[in-house]
């Protein structure tokens, strides 16, 4: 790495610059604060999991809970986490339009009583 401050190469583990003193932001701590808050996990989800993860989706409760635990874990890999949140999303939408499907049948229910009585 490169000292920020003098701008003399310097060994990727040392904390501090050999040439100037200052302290560096080392690669290791770096890590260590990206471990305790893994906003983007990157991590690479395998075929295996996928598997698990459609299987887990066929049981219920389970499927119902998963989703939720995948798009607001903070371990889970970002792939899976949007994944989690699609499904999410995807409800919504099917109880958006759910509501709106049998509102409109209901609302036909009801207005047709009166519309007879207006002929
Ligand atoms: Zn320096």
């Amino acid at each position: 790495m490169i000292c920020p401050k003098c701008g003399a190469l310097v060994n990727d583990n040392s904390t501090v610059c050999w040439n100037c003193n200052s302290r560096l932001a080392n690669n290791k701590y770096y890590n260590g604060v990206q471990e305790q808050n893994p906003v983007e996990n990157r991590s690479i989800i395998t075929v295996g999991d996928w598997v698990v993860t459609f299987i887990l989706l066929t049981v219920p409760i389970v499927n119902l809970v998963m989703p939720f635990v995948w798009a607001f874990s903070s371990s889970t890999p970002l792939s899976k986490k949007n994944f989690g949140k699609a499904i999410l999303i995807l409800w919504a939408v099917s109880f958006v339009l759910l509501i709106l499907f049998w509102g409109s049948i209901i609302a036909m229910l009801h207005s047709i009583p009166q519309g007879g009585t207006s002929i």
